[in-house]
């Protein structure tokens, strides 16, 4: 059993629904284990300019209904240079800090295993962002609840769409990955997803267009995967402004709204489970690894392995989305 006395904990990249969950998880889960807590604010800021608070069990009371973190998050320039990241190390033995928990992102934990290989450092890393794009684990804390934020906000669209017969392009987070968009559009009964892994091999606009959207139907929501791969959907309803004058196009952009909210039932149980399997993980004496979960059952995933780009997308996503509307 590995000996940590005292542990981080930090929030740092783009925040997500249920980040709260994974802090209380933690917390409770470190100090009913006999260890001590402290929190780390706005990310690898706090240990680059030590903003470093103690943590107790009333310090994560009544969070776990709220959106956002409480330990706050940022991107830390400094954090990127060896000078930073020299200065973080000797915070944490200040701090007498023996091992760290990073809930965040790909950049985050891409951070967390520089850090963890240049001092030999533990980590373990908790897949805080709504993306859903990171590998190794079926799901990300606060990637449920972004999905339902979109799939009401589709319901709403919906009805406007249909009352004006119009063409609704819905541009929805998730930079290089479209799984946000591809289970929006299919929770939400839309039209068609616009996704960054399809946009290598296809025009997924003109193979809508060459279908004439739903026929049967006289008003259509596509959701867009936003950022330069797929250009997004404003680019998407000014090509079709252009060659098909015909349609009535309008373009919403959720943007933020999807980051923000209580989360769900789902976010804070997967939230609570991985908070509670980093400390196990911990004793355990695992470092650098990210937890995930695989078929319901919790995993230790290697940040190397983690962070790899282009996460696949399951086929039969796609396939259902394009059966389920003709
Ligand atoms: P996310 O975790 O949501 O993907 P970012 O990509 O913005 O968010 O990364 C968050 C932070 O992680 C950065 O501001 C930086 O402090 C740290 N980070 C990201 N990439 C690196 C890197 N290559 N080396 C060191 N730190 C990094």
């Amino acid at each position: 059993m590995a000996n940590i006395k005292c542990i981080g904990i930090l929030t740092s990249g783009g925040d997500a629904p249920g980040m709260n969950a994974a802090i209380r998880a933690v917390t409770r889960s470190a100090i009913y284990n006999g260890i001590e807590v402290k929190g780390v604010m706005r990310g690898y800021k706090g240990l680059v300019f030590d903003e470093i608070i103690p943590f107790k069990t009333n310090s994560v009371s009544n969070i776990i209904q709220q959106g956002g973190t409480i330990l706050k998050t940022a991107r830390c320039k400094e954090f990127e240079t060896t000078e930073g990241r020299q200065t973080a190390y000797e915070t944490l033995q200040r701090e007498n800090i023996d091992a760290l928990v990073v809930i965040g992102g790909d950049g985050s934990l891409t951070g967390a295993r520089i850090f963890a290989q240049e001092y030999n450092f533990p980590i373990v890393g908790l897949p805080g962002t709504i993306d859903n794009d990171l590998q190794g684990t079926d799901l990300t804390i606060g990637y449920d609840t972004a999905l339902n934020t979109i799939m009401q906000a589709v319901d709403k669209i919906r009805d406007t769409a249909s009352s004006h017969e119009r063409l609704f392009f819905i541009e929805v987070m998730g930079r290089e990955c479209g799984i946000l968009a591809l289970n929006g559009a299919i929770a939400s009964g839309a039209e068609a997803a616009i996704i960054p892994e399809r946009s290598m091999q296809q025009d997924q606009l003109a193979d809508l267009i060459s279908n004439g959207f739903r026929k049967s139907k006289n008003s259509s929501l596509v959701l867009v995967t936003e950022g330069d791969i797929t250009g997004g959907a404003m680019m998407m309803a000014e090509r079709v402004k252009k060659e098909f004058p015909q349609y009535d196009v309008r373009v919403t952009i959720l943007g933020h709204v999807q980051r923000g909210g209580s989360p769900t039932a789902n976010d804070r149980i997967l939230a609570s489970r991985m908070g509670a399997s980093a400390i196990d993980a911990l004793l355990d004496g695992q470092r650098n690894v990210m937890i995930g979960i695989q078929n319901d059952v919790i995993v230790y995933v290697p940040f190397s392995k983690a962070i790899k780009k282009n996460k696949p997308i399951q086929p039969d996503l796609v396939e259902t989305l394009k059966v389920l509307s003709i």
